[in-house]
């Protein structure tokens, strides 16, 4: 692609809003590590957020500070740290890189906001995503020498019934003495409720952004909506998060009505299954930005819309919302989504990333590429890598395998 080609994209201009909001964020963090107040809490990225903030937390959300890691490109250097304390460089490569980044005191947080990593008051994760999320954060609870607490959600769900809803339900309720101890606040029931309405509103905004990508020609992408997504990670249940998500979704939609594309030419219409490669997120929208394909919709970015969440039932909003998750879900529900996907933005291929690190977040390894070909007729394309060890990943195959995938639509089209 030449550099000309790589100019005609006009920028988002909300990005500047993220990028201020996630400096807020970390700065926020960095003053209560250094003063003691509020506490902080560190949360999985699809845990308890809500009833953290609506008790007076900080929430820090190790995830993001991997995805920070991978897409600094220093994860690589990082991870044998981990490996070399007994953490297989076969298991989570969030959790290798980040307790390396820890172990070796190296942060992209230094560079980026001139901090380090705000040590924890307590630890709360939920099993919803993974059984990695429980062991990374044991391994700082002991290093901290801070309460670890946690919910265990059930995995490959079908259809989502009461008992699981109770169940999560009362699992979040009993992490609240633990939480009141350390924050030293009693539990008030009025501030979860409008935290979790702060909350739903962020989510109903995202879901509205992601869903301008069924316009044709698209005005965003994947790759520009793994860095839109920050805030609804880090600062749902938040007024700041809202009212970013209102004037990101307010710049799309006049994009829409200008028909202005972030594919010049939009020729297909991609999806993207499994986690980003952070280290190539660049590399890859310029690849895909020059073979004039839109990867318009994904399930890692739709991942932090939570439809479920109920400010009159917070507790069971929250259950259903974290266990309806399309990670949490069995084949069956996996593939009548990526059909509903298909149905809703009109798609030519499917991209799947099988992740060597994260079997979780990788969909291609029993078949289901090869039912959705069948059943929608889609091709599908899958490229081995990882979210955030490069050594996994091979550019020159993965760019040969996806031009030729491109061109293979191209002559089917024909
Ligand atoms: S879902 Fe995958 S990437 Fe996320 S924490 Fe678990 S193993 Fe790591």
């Amino acid at each position: 692609m030449t550099e000309a080609d790589k100019t005609k994209r006009k920028p988002i201009e909300a990005t500047k809003t993220c990028r201020r909001l996630m400096a807020d964020h970390f700065r926020e963090l960095d003053e209560a590590a250094r003063s003691g107040a509020p506490k902080i809490a560190w949360c999985t990225s699809v845990g308890p957020a809500e009833l953290l903030r609506a008790m007076g937390f900080l929430v820090y959300f190790p995830e993001n500070h991997g995805a920070m890691l991978g897409s600094t490109r220093m994860a690589a250097d990082l991870i044998p740290a981990a490996n070399a304390i007994g953490y297989s460089p076969d298991i989570c490569s969030y959790l290798t890189s980040d307790i390396g980044s820890y172990l070796r005191g190296e942060t992209p947080l230094k560079t980026a906001y001139g901090m380090d990593l705000p040590r924890p008051d307590v630890l709360v994760y939920n099993t919803n995503q993974c059984r990695d999320v429980q062991d990374w954060f044991a391994w700082y609870a002991r290093e901290f020498q801070a309460p670890l607490v946690g919910i265990h959600t059930q995995r490959g769900v079908g259809p989502v019934m009461k008992s699981h809803v109770e169940d999560q339900a009362a699992q979040i309720r009993a992490l609240i003495p633990t939480l009141e101890e350390v924050s030293g606040r009693k539990f008030d029931l009025d501030r979860l409720k409008e935290t979790v309405a702060e909350s739903l509103a962020v989510t109903r905004l995202w879901r509205a952004v992601l869903e301008c990508g069924a316009a044709r020609p698209s005005p965003l992408t994947f790759f520009d909506a793994c860095i839109l997504m920050g805030p609804a990670v880090v600062a749902r249940g938040t007024r700041e998060a809202t009212v970013y998500y209102e004037q990101l979704l307010a710049e799309l939609r006049e994009k829409i009505g200008n028909r202005e594309a972030a594919v010049e030419g939009e020729r297909f219409r991609l999806y993207w299954e499994g986690m980003p490669v952070w280290g190539r997120l660049r590399a890859l929208s310029d690849l895909f930005l020059g073979l004039k394909s839109g990867v318009v919709a994904s399930t890692y970015c739709n991942s932090w819309i939570f439809d479920a969440l109920d400010p009159d039932q917070p507790f069971e909003g929250m259950a259903r919302a974290y266990i309806e998750l399309f990670i949490v879900r069995n084949d069956d529900f996996k593939e009548d989504y990526i059909a509903r996907m298909h149905d809703l933005y009109k798609l030519d291929g499917i991209i799947y990333h099988d992740a060597k690190t994260c079997p979780n977040n990788t969909n291609s390894r029993y078949g289901m590429p090869q039912r959705l070909e069948e059943r929608l007729g889609l091709p599908s394309l899958t490229i081995n890598g990882d979210l955030n060890d490069l050594r996994c990943y091979s550019e020159e195959q993965s760019v040969t395998n996806i031009e030729a995938f491109v061109e293979q639509l191209a002559d089917d089209r024909v």
